[in-house]
């Protein structure tokens, strides 16, 4: 037996969604400011530097994690007379375990970081500052790939007028 179709019953009468256009309205045209941005050749450079950075990352954290590990290892183990260790030895470990967590955070943060920069190649948007919209220096972009600001503003707290990113820091030039 099939069980009975609902279909009709559920419309229900005055709708207020009858009264909503299937077809989006288009966002009210803003006055064309021209962006810049880098070409897709330049992405496509700056997301292997990226991935580069992202894969270096991920190896460090593996590595801390180990660390992590061992540390943890140590301490369960640290009556047995391959680990006897003295007080102040075992106080530095617990220090030692704290630090690599912390950095092990730091590491985590970054590669998120990271993601978010592939993100912004994808969109497009990848290398622009977003305090003044000008392209970031591309030193600077290669050196600190998950930056969102010129260097500019990072050493001057003001984005250039000229629209020209520069890496020199304040005085030279
Ligand atoms: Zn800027």
């Amino acid at each position: 037996m099939k069980p009975a179709s609902a279909v009709g019953k559920t419309t229900g009468a005055g709708s207020s969604l009858s009264s909503v256009s299937p077809i989006p309205v288009p966002a009210k045209k803003q006055p064309v400011k021209k962006v810049p941005r880098y070409s897709d050749a330049d992405l496509q450079s700056f997301r292997v530097n990226i991935e580069r950075a992202k894969a270096d990352a991920l190896e460090e954290l593996r590595m801390l994690r180990e660390r992590l590990e061992d540390l943890t290892n140590s301490e369960a183990n640290e009556d047995s007379s391959i680990y006897s260790m003295h007080m102040a030895e075992q106080g530095s470990e617990a220090a030692e375990k704290e630090k690599t967590y912390a950095q092990i955070q730091r590491v985590q943060d970054y590669i998120r970081k990271l993601d978010e920069a592939i993100v912004r190649i994808d969109d497009k948007t990848y290398g622009i500052c977003h305090m003044c919209g000008i392209l970031i220096a591309r030193e600077r972009l290669l050196a600190v790939p998950i930056t969102t600001q010129s260097a500019s503003y990072k050493i001057r707290k003001r984005c250039p007028d000229d629209g020209i990113d520069r890496i020199q820091a304040k005085g030279s030039n």
